[in-house]
């Protein structure tokens, strides 16, 4: 009994640590048993029950593992949350979420969603009978006047892809509080280094720990969090009785990536703000998205939700011939899928995240065929300004 005590203290000691602290000293970063210095990697698909009356505390690695639970009580921590959850993608910690839905329920959607969400919202859940309304969240009434009789949640993405315009999340959160709405924000962008959705109001996070969470590009994940225990119960269910669970070896990689995340955020903001200047400085850049930026029409709203900006920046090359040729031109980036790793990333919106969006529909949200999306990471921001100036300026508009 004398431990449950000392847990519950423990816990107590660790929320009120710095989120950098937080980052290392997590409850789980010594090993109880040995000492060793980081988790064990408990590579086991069943527990021995040495007394059939006394159960082992995990019994199949489906329903529990010790070294998923580390990180799963590792990102409940850093969201200021009660349960995590662990999914082998972001997809998978996405599609679990919407599980709590049912035929017949109708969800008001952000419209400049992740594409692979869009995805799942209009190829699959559809055929389930889950409605959703894609609405402009920047714009609140909108969003009010989606509002129908069997409206049950409501889904937020703020700063959205590839556009990164900024919802307002403790609004929302409260007018979907009054209306008896589930609300969920995907959290991918910002993570809880920047922004924590679940202090604002919101019932549950998910984040494709693919990108900034794991950081270097290796592992894919998703990670959900729930607010109260209530709502963890039920996120449990949904991930065992769907089978939706990370493997132990890309959950350990997941903590390692987590635990500099304060450092890799904190540089890669300084210099996408540096890049975020000098794009906006330039004629031959028809657009520059990014909520730092002055003029940035929700950037009063960043500030008051989030602590920084983030990595990543969007910006109109003008045509999609343009910047197909500075895509072949740029030496340092990878040009790829994905963002948020210690390299830096240049990506196509209109030929990748969001391929799988009518061309029309992304004419409607502002994707055009000259938006390229730069995910900066940890090299010399010198080094990748003098990069794409040198991709630019070999091909003008
Ligand atoms: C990548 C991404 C996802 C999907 O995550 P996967 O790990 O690729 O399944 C969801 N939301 C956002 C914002 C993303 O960038």
């Amino acid at each position: 009994m004398s431990s449950v005590i000392n847990t519950d203290q423990k816990h107590k000691e660790q929320q009120a640590l710095n989120f950098d602290t937080k980052l290392l000293h997590f409850g789980a970063e010594v090993d109880a048993a040995t000492g060793a210095s980081s988790v064990p990697i408990y590579q086991a698909s069943t527990f021995h029950h040495e007394d059939i009356f006394n159960p082992p505390q995990h019994d199949y690695s489906r329903s529990g593992n010790p070294t998923r639970q580390a990180l799963e009580d590792y990102i409940a921590l850093l969201e200021g949350g009660t349960n995590g959850f662990a999914f082998p993608s972001g997809m998978a910690a996405i599609s679990a979420a919407f599980m709590m839905f049912s035929s017949g329920d109708h969800l008001i959607v952000t419209e400049d969603v992740y594409g692979g969400t869009y995805r799942l919202l209009t190829g699959i859940l559809n055929r389930l009978g889950i409605d959703a309304s894609f609405v402009d969240m920047t714009r609140i009434e909108e969003v009010k006047s989606a509002l129908r009789p069997n409206t049950k949640g409501i889904y937020m993405e703020t700063p959205s892809n590839p556009t990164l315009k900024i919802t307002d999340i403790a609004a929302l959160a409260a007018w979907g509080k009054e209306q008896g709405l589930l609300s969920m924000v995907d959290n991918t962008f910002m993570t809880p280094y920047y922004q924590r959705p679940i202090e604002l109001g919101v019932d549950i996070v998910l984040h494709s720990a693919t990108k900034f969470l794991g950081g270097h590009s290796d592992v894919l994940a998703g990670l959900a969090v729930t607010a109260n225990e209530e709502l963890g119960r039920k996120i449990k269910y949904l991930q065992n009785g769907l089978g939706s669970v990370l493997g132990v070896q890309d959950s350990w990689l997941l903590m390692r990536g987590i635990k500099t995340l304060s450092a890799r955020m904190a540089h890669s903001e300084i210099s996408a703000r540096k890049l975020a200047d000098w794009l906006s400085g330039r004629p031959d850049i028809e657009a520059v998205y990014y909520p730092g930026l002055e003029g940035h029409p929700g950037r009063e709203i960043q500030e008051r939700q989030s602590s920084g900006y983030g990595a990543v920046i969007s910006f109109d090359a003008g045509s999609g011939e343009r910047a197909k040729r500075v895509l072949n031109a740029v030496k340092l980036p990878l040009v790829a899928v994905s963002l948020g790793a210690v390299e830096s990333i240049l990506s196509y919106p209109a030929m990748m995240s969001h391929a799988s969006m009518p061309a029309e529909v992304r004419r409607e949200r502002g994707i055009t065929d000259g938006l390229l999306r730069f995910s900066v990471g940890l090299e010399n921001i010198e080094d990748l300004i003098a990069d794409l100036q040198q991709a630019l300026e070999q091909n003008p508009v």
